[in-house]
């Protein structure tokens, strides 16, 4: 039986990790739950799975979550610190499924235990970047990668060593407006930006496959995760979704790991590590699929990817206002502040305005991660719509 903490229980990633965790009430059970204030989502997987322990991240969502889990005997609490108590208790596996910064803390908590964690998080990884993985292999703790990408590579690797590993090819889809001309692509909606075409996935995440920062991002998650030097992570656009990523060997053999896109296998694989577990997903039926494609990534229409390649080979502190920049932005545009080009531009002028020393803490991460935001915020007010 292995005990599971799920950090953003309610999200989408969340909701699927509860999905597989009850489907196999044999195999595990529930520690703790976390959310923003998702309350009823949170309440009532709290009250199925007889989870220990529920808490909101949002301390006005506290008398809600006592009202709605009244009579059971699950603990509840709230606020920030209370989220990061929570992943400080033993669990026999952590699902980091916070979206964006605010997830580090949390993460961090799980990682000084030296236990497992199953990182969907990528913000908290490229935000802290070698913070985290010092802190992994001091604590003894270990990553699984759950972004399907990384997870592939994860599978890929095999435990093989790096030097035997010529590069790493990360898959991206292109997103919604992989084909649109940066003309078509200025007047799009939240909604629009939103319409994923293989996954259904969380605003943030959708918006940032859209502009592609989702890639770049995912180019600094990996840089982490496999340190095998920046220059030899390539990142393919392949719009099917079929192939997760790939690695190739220096031997020429390139090994790549497929199938249907459907977030529950990396984190069925992530769950029952280094077991494997049946995920309901459906088989990959290549017939009807016919053909794979892919195309080199158009750095003119998607600025992002060089932006975030730039950031990486820029510094400790260069990914952590570009992470914080982005979120901002992405959060301005979902709330239609500014427009869809404006997110990157925004980032942009982040990173022009703000050169901080590489941070030498987490505490040094959340410094420029505060400071990016305000002067993003303050950015943002030359593109208000
Ligand atoms: P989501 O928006 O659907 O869910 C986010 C979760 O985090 C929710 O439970 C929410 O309540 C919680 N949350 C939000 N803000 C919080 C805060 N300030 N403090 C504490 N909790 C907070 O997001 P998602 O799509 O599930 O993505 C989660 C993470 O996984 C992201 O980092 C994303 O990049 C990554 N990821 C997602 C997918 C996917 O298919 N959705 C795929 C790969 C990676
Ligand atoms: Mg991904």
């Amino acid at each position: 039986m292995r005990s599971v903490t799920i950090l953003g229980a309610t999200g989408s990633v969340g909701g699927s990790t509860l999905d597989l965790i009850e489907r196999n009430p044999d195999r595990f059970r529930v520690e703790a739950l976390t959310a923003n204030c998702d309350v009823d989502r949170l309440a009532a997987a709290a009250r199925r799975t007889q989870a220990k322990l529920a808490v909101v991240a949002d301390e006005t969502c506290l008398g809600a979550l006592r009202d709605a889990l009244a009579g059971t005997d699950i603990e509840v609490a709230a606020g920030a610190v209370a989220v990061a108590d929570a992943a400080a208790r033993p669990a026999d596996l952590t699902m980091a499924a916070i979206v964006g910064c605010a997830g580090l803390p949390p993460v961090m908590e799980a990682v000084r235990r030296g236990g497992a964690i199953a990182l969907a998080n990528k913000e908290a990884l490229v935000s802290a970047g070698a913070l985290m993985t010092d802190a992994v292999r001091r604590h003894g703790a270990t990553l699984l990668p759950v972004d399907s990408e990384h997870n592939a590579i994860f599978q890929c690797l095999d435990g093989n060593a790096l030097d035997s590993v010529r590069r790493i090819v990360l898959t991206a889809s292109g997103g919604p407006f992989r084909d649109w001309s940066l003309d078509r692509m200025k007047p799009v909606t939240p909604e629009q930006a939103v319409k994923h075409p293989n996954w259904s996935m969380g605003a943030k995440i959708s918006v940032d496959s859209a502009t592609m920062m989702n890639k770049g991002l995912e180019l600094v998650e990996a840089h982490h995760l496999f340190p095998v030097g920046s220059d030899r992570i390539e990142i393919i656009v392949h719009p099917q979704s079929v192939i997760h990523s790939m690695v190739d060997y220096v031997d020429g053999s390139v090994l790549a790991q497929l199938g249907t896109p459907d977030m529950r296998t990396p984190i069925a694989y992530a769950l029952a590590w280094p077991e494997r577990m049946e995920a309901p997903c459906t088989p990959l039926d290549f017939a009807a699929l016919g053909r794979l494609d892919f195309e080199t990534p158009d750095l003119q229409r998607f600025p992002a990817l060089r932006v975030a390649r730039e950031a990486l080979d820029g510094g400790a502190a260069r990914p952590a206002i570009l992470n914080a920049a982005n979120e901002v932005a992405v959060r301005a545009f979902l709330d239609h502040r500014i427009g869809f080009l404006d997110i990157v531009a925004v980032v942009v002028e982040t990173l022009g305005r703000y050169d901080p020393a590489d941070p030498a803490t987490l505490e040094d991460v959340f410094a420029i991660d505060r400071e990016a935001r305000i002067l993003a915020e303050e950015g943002l007010k030359t593109h208000w719509l």
